[in-house]
């Protein structure tokens, strides 16, 4: 067998899947998307802002040869999710991997946290992945096969000062995932959750410059990650090389959170 051969061979497959991926049209969900059809998958991806960067994205997609729609949607309306997921169905045919990735940010210690704050971040980054995941829950458990990875963070695993909803939030998004993993198990199919450190995307640029210099330094690496590692990931957690992987949290933080 020539060298090229076994490489690709060892590479991993995801023709003839789809996905489902929140929050696509820009960060780590564009490269997760991106990746994704590298390797032959179909994608369908959720957004909510700007529709023009959403169609760049399928553009970039259909470009690898693969079909692409963008879904306006906001994960946190249980009812929206339900009908996006239908439709999507309806639209690929089977959906073979759902990617829980959309997320938002509203930072601030407890003490000027505002309710508001603490509810649209649990909203969109727990309820969403819950949301999703009733929604293609079924589809999945008639199909006996499926692939849920959801997107947590170190956060979750260590908690963090000035984040106490999103660190909820991911905290919870952990239990979620170990909780799927059990009742869907029987079913062939796993659920994983991805816990990034600190990748550099629009969410980081916002961060204020002593923040980013605090994380930047308490990383072994010593450099921020980019959203392919975090896509990298998720492509082996969706192949059938990790098909005996599930309720596992992979952190993918170049040691941030040892
Ligand atoms: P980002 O650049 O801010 O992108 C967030 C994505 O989520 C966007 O595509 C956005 O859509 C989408 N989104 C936000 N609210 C939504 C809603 N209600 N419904 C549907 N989609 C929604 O963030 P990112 O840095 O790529 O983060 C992606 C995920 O990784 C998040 O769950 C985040 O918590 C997690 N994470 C990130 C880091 C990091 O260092 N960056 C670390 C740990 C975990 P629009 O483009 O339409 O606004």
């Amino acid at each position: 067998m020539l060298l090229t051969e076994y490489r690709g061979s060892i590479m991993f497959e995801l023709t003839g899947k789809t996905a489902i991926v929140t929050g696509a049209s820009r960060g780590i969900g564009k490269a997760i998307a991106l990746k994704f059809a590298d390797l032959g998958a179909n994608v369908a991806f959720m957004h909510v802002g700007d529709g023009e960067k959403a169609e760049e994205t399928v553009k970039e997609l259909e470009a690898k040869g693969i079909k692409a729609k963008a879904y306006e949607c906001d994960v946190s309306d249980f009812e929206a999710a339900k009908q996006l997921v239908a439709d999507i169905i309806e639209e690929f045919g089977e959906v073979h991997i759902l990617v829980n990735n959309a997320g938002i940010v509203r930072d601030g210690l407890i003490l000027s946290m505002k309710e508001s704050d603490f509810d649209a971040v649990i909203n969109v980054n727990l309820k969403g992945t819950f949301n999703m995941t009733k929604s293609i829950y079924q589809h999945f458990m008639k199909k006996r096969r499926g692939r849920i990875i959801n997107i947590s963070s170190i956060v979750g695993i260590t908690g963090n000062a000035g984040q106490a909803n999103y660190a909820s939030a991911k905290a919870g998004i952990i239990g979620l995932t170990k909780s799927v993993a059990k009742e869907l198990g029987s079913r062939n199919v796993t659920a994983n959750a991805i816990a990034p450190g600190f990748i550099r995307t629009d969410m980081t640029d916002g961060m204020p410059e002593k923040a980013r210099e605090a994380a930047l330094a308490s990383i072994p690496l010593k450099r921020p990650g980019e959203v392919e590692d975090i896509a990298n990931t998720a492509a082996f957690l969706a192949s059938d090389e990790a098909s005996y992987i599930t309720g596992e949290v992979i952190r993918v933080d170049g040691g941030m959170a040892i």
